[in-house]
């Protein structure tokens, strides 16, 4: 028996979220007393597959099968039922994203699973297998008997930290055996509708907000965006006035986000705000007024006008 996690890329690399995922497979592994296998589906660098054992992996199943170029949730669902099964893992453990989400409840249905997902911790075994799971936008949270003989997990982004060790993995190469019906929807065409940074996906995020006064001070976000290699945002009064597109708004109605640096300039913190932004490991928030709610939901906080302190964040980031 093993634990078994899928391993999520973009652009060529290997995303922390799944390193976070193997971390969690791994430790969920040691408590089970068996080992944890990764799935990487795509063209990774040796050393890119090799390195997943630092996390915790004993054993990588390295597919690079050009049908599964793009991530179709079917045939990767088909794809990552055929590892669970040649592994003989009864738990299978996804980082989420748009694209997990799609897969994660196809697989589960192949699988006659249970699924529970935006898990936050390690199950408690003492009785069951019980999970923690975030709800309400991270306002509470929801513990849940997972009964079924198969599970699948997926886990919040940040939730559970990769923690590289001395590890080695063995490497295997996996070649899942897939049929048309896996490719009866396929991507023909992708546009990019922008060159800037993902904003689900981002590292670092810088958004502003009312307090930027007008679009005309926008340069100051995309400014510091651009140095830091971060993605833009804007609470939501800012994309009701156009001053930024509504892709951009952050929140409760907005996107929700879960970077590991989250910089809000000019932002009141409302709690509709703090919604999309809570799952973020560093926020740090410059407003004028001390009192304002979002210093409470910060790690640092820079009390001060946003037209004095951000040209010099952005000469110290250009100086990085
Ligand atoms: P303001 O509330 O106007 O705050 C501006 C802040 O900037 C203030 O704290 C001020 O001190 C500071 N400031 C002003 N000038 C400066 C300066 N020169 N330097 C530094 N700081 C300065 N909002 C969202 O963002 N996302 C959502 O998804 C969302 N969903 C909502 C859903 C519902 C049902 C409702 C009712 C509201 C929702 N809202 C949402 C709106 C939310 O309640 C707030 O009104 C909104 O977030 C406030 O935006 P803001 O902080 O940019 O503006």
């Amino acid at each position: 028996m093993s634990v078994l996690v899928f391993v999520e890329g973009a652009g060529g690399e290997i995303k922390k979220s799944s390193l976070e995922a193997v971390g969690y497979a791994s430790a969920l592994a040691k408590k089970i007393n068996t080992q944890a296998v990764a799935l990487v589906i795509g063209n990774y660098s040796d050393d890119q597959i090799s390195s997943l054992g630092k996390f915790g992996a004993s054993k990588v199943l390295s597919c690079k099968n050009d049908k599964l170029s793009q991530p179709l949730p079917m045939p990767y669902a088909s794809a990552i039922a055929e590892a669970a099964k040649k592994e003989n893992a009864d738990t299978i453990i996804l980082s989420r994203s748009s694209v997990v989400d799609a897969i994660a409840s196809r697989l589960a249905l192949k699988l006659g699973a249970g699924i529970v997902t935006n898990v936050v911790d390690l199950p408690d075994l003492s009785s069951g297998f019980k999970v923690k799971k975030s709800i309400y936008t991270g306002k509470a949270f929801a513990f849940y008997d997972l009964t079924s003989a198969k599970k699948v997990i997926t886990i919040s982004k940040n939730a559970y930290s990769a923690v590289e060790g001395s590890g080695s993995a063995t490497v295997e190469a996996f070649d899942p055996q897939l049929s048309d019906s896996d490719f009866k929807v396929q991507i023909k065409e992708t546009q990019k509708a922008t060159g800037d940074v993902l904003l689900t996906e981002a590292d670092i995020v810088v958004s502003g907000g009312r307090g930027l006064k007008g679009p005309e001070n926008w340069n100051l976000v995309i400014d510091l965006a651009k140095a830091l290699g971060a993605a833009t945002g804007c609470s939501k009064p800012v994309s009701d006035l156009d001053w930024r597109p509504h892709h951009e708004h952050v929140g409760q109605t907005g996107v929700k986000v879960s970077p590991n640096l989250y910089i809000a300039l000019g932002i009141s913190g409302a709690i509709q705000h703090l919604a999309g932004v809570n799952s973020s490991k560093v926020i740090v928030v410059v407003n004028k007024d001390p009192e304002a709610p979002f210093f409470k939901a910060a790690d640092y906080g820079i009390v001060g006008d946003v037209f004095e302190v951000v040209p010099k964040l952005i000469e110290a980031a250009k100086a990085l």
